[in-house]
């Protein structure tokens, strides 16, 4: 299966996951996520119409972003967690900024981002499964840290991102992506800048669908996409 064919499909589960859920296919973009693939396969991906990549390691992505400095329509998401010692990159090279979970890297990315003159799309990073291993703050900081970010012009808030619990469960899952949905209302119900809300980062390969039937705006796929992450023909930078 070629990659065009590999989106294709993904593309078609989207519009089904959408009829099923009664929801507009025109409200869910699909992220790409191209972490640990090469530049040729990036160029594929190009060539069958993928203009956003997502990334979760910044040095990845300026490396990336350096290959394909010459096609200016091409896009990078950091979809990953960041040390503000990186925070001048990511301003540099992302068109997104997926993983902001802490008001330190709000104030590095913004520094940054105003030495540039630019602003930057960012998701509030949620941990809505509540493991001690997932990045990403309580359902319950979300409002307080939301009027924090207002004092961020360089910042664009777009709504929250995050992980699902990795687990066969969908019950489970689903209750995740619950919890999203419903922060997500909170937020457009008592935030003084509802508008700021209307996304959802969320659903990956194995719980896109999942995600979708409970309002999912951006999906970030992978494997789905590009194959597994292992296939050493295609694994970059080589290790
Ligand atoms: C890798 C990654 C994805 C995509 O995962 P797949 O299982 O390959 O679809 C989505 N979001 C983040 C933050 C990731 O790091």
């Amino acid at each position: 299966m070629s990659i065009a064919d590999n989106l294709a499909g993904v593309r078609r589960r989207i519009d089904e996951a959408c009829a099923a859920a009664d929801r507009d296919p025109a409200e869910v973009r699909l992220l790409p996520v191209s972490k640990t693939k090469s530049p040729a396969v990036i160029r594929e991906a190009y060539d069958a119409g993928v203009r956003l990549f997502g990334e979760n390691k910044v040095q990845e992505a300026v490396a990336k972003a350096e290959v394909f400095a010459d096609l200016p329509d091409l896009r990078w998401a950091a979809i990953g967690h960041l040390q503000t010692n990186k925070a001048k990159l990511v301003a540099a090279v992302a068109a997104e900024f997926h993983a902001l979970d802490s008001l330190r890297v709000a104030e590095a990315l913004s520094r940054r981002l105003r030495d540039l003159d630019r602003t930057l799309d960012v998701f509030v990073q949620v941990n809505s499964s509540a493991e001690e291993s997932k990045f990403g703050l309580a359902p319950s900081d979300v409002p307080s840290f939301a009027r924090e970010l207002e004092r961020f012009d360089a910042l664009k808030v777009r709504g929250l991102m995050t992980l699902a619990v990795f687990t066969d469960d969908s019950d489970l899952v689903g209750r995740c992506f619950a919890r999203m949905r419903d922060l997500q209302a909170l937020l457009q119900d008592t935030d003084a800048h509802p508008e700021r809300w209307g996304e959802l980062s969320m659903g990956m390969s194995g719980d896109y669908e999942l995600a979708i039937s409970y309002g999912a705006t951006t999906v970030r796929v992978g494997q789905a996409i590009f194959g597994d992450r292992l296939n050493p023909n295609d694994y970059w930078p080589v290790r």
